[in-house]
């Protein structure tokens, strides 16, 4: 009988199997413990509105500070767990205290891969963005400066360089793979958002790295050269590890969020769910929530598994880009352009769709989402005709396959 939960993170995915279990009828005590000095927020505004300044701090949060008592969910902030102990079932705080768990759900998130301590040397001006505490320095420093260098041109960095270039600085991009977003994105979203950084008067340099910083005591400019890819998150998994937990690009876990201890589960960024279809570990918004909540469920006694459906946004300049489903090089890419809904691009594999990139297009974006739950695959024909609206494209795909 599970009586105590302990969640390691307060952040998006250990807010959602904490609310979850409530959700569900869990009666015994959940206790959420998080390093930040803040209740459970959402990341994505760092990289966007909230680093504009154009939203609040107060609306970051999940849930008003009193949510945490009227649930009966222990919020401990500013509280880092140094170590679990796996046979007595406790986590050491780094205050020294203990807490005694039946189930324990790591969700521990990610942490930005940061540039050699060689290349920064202490130099002031160097900033990542992760938490909002990044932002809180950050952004002062962004006020006074006329030149902005992001490293890394993946999503956050890009959305970075917007809201840089909004502000009215010089910004220039250094990506050391062929191509921005190249991991993430096909190359005709990827070149879309170059185009349209471009047109804002963003440098983007590719096929580059940072091989050096100049500056004495603050970073004054970089030097370039071949580099290897240092952007993008790692996954948390340093507690995990020195409990002896299995790893293989994050966290270990079933498709019902247990790691290689039963009474251990995670959730979120530092996971790796191992499913029929190979193991997944996805950083977004949606993976977050829907593995926090297998965890709830599966702690709750149920059966319930991931089934992945990723689905991801990203906001430059007047851009809003979302994504459903995950494309892979090789996909056979169809671009839609129909006047009045933006532009999308449809990923497909062996016939059937897999992903759709929607740039400033919502109505494509919940079709092509809505297709790919439910398995329709659209007719290529129709969808690259402009004259054919998404709506009939997705009505058409449905009937096509209730015949079939
Ligand atoms: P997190 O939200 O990072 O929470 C993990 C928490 O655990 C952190 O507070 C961390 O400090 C804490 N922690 C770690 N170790 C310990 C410890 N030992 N003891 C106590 N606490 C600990 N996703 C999208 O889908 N769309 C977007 O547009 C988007 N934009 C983003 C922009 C930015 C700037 C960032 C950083 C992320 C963005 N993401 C976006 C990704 C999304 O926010 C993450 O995938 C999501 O927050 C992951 O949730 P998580 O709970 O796994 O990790």
């Amino acid at each position: 009988m599970i009586k105590q939960v302990v969640i390691i993170g307060a952040g998006q995915a250990g807010f959602a199997c904490a609310a979850k279990l409530r959700a569900e009828g869990f009666e015994g005590d959940i206790t959420l413990v998080g390093d930040e000095a803040f209740a459970p927020y959402q990341r994505p505004p760092l990289s966007k509105a909230y680093l504009l300044g154009k939203l609040e701090a107060g609306r970051l949060f999940f849930r008003p500070d009193p949510w945490y008592e009227a649930q009966n969910i222990r919020l401990m902030l500013g509280a880092g767990v140094t170590q679990i102990d796996r046979v007595s079932r406790q986590v050491a705080l780094c205050d020294g205290k203990a807490l005694e768990y039946d189930a324990l759900v790591l969700a521990t998130g990610a942490a930005p891969r940061n540039l050699p301590d060689s290349l920064l040397r202490g130099l002031g001006g160097v900033f990542t963005i992760r938490d909002r505490a990044d932002v809180e320095l950050l952004r002062p420093e962004l006020d006074a400066a006329r030149n902005v260098l992001v490293i890394g041109g993946g999503y956050i960095g890009l959305e970075m360089a917007a809201v840089a270039s909004g502000l009215g600085k010089n910004v220039v991009v250094v990506e050391a793979a062929p191509a921005i977003l190249g991991r993430v994105a096909s190359a005709e979203t990827a070149g879309a958002i170059a185009a349209l950084h471009d047109d804002h008067g963003v440098k983007i340099i590719c096929g580059q790295g940072v091989s050096g910083l100049m500056g004495e005591t603050r970073v004054t400019g970089a030097r370039l050269a071949d580099g290897e890819e240092i952007a993008g998150a790692a996954p948390r998994t340093a507690l995990a590890e020195a409990a002896g937990l299995e790893i293989s690009n994050g966290i270990l876990a079933d498709p019902s969020g247990r790691t290689s201890d039963p009474a251990i589960y995670a959730a979120g960024d530092c996971a790796c769910y191992r499913l029929e279809t190979g193991d997944l570990r996805l950083e977004s918004v949606g993976n977050a929530i829907d593995t926090g909540e297998v965890v709830a469920r599966k702690i709750l006694g149920g059966i319930d598994v991931y089934v992945p459906n990723p689905w991801f946004w990203s906001d430059q300049f007047d851009l809003k880009l979302q994504i459903a489903g995950s494309g892979s090089p090789g996909d056979e890419i169809v671009t839609r352009e129909a006047a009045g809904e933006g532009w999308s691009h449809w990923y497909f594999r062996e016939g059937r769709l897999v992903a759709v990139d929607a740039l400033s297009s919502p109505r494509a974006y919940q079709a092509g989402r809505r297709m790919i739950i439910e398995g329709l695959t659209p007719s290529v024909a129709e969808l690259a005709d402009p004259a054919k609206s998404i709506k009939d494209v997705f009505d058409r795909a449905r009937a096509a396959s209730a015949v079939s």
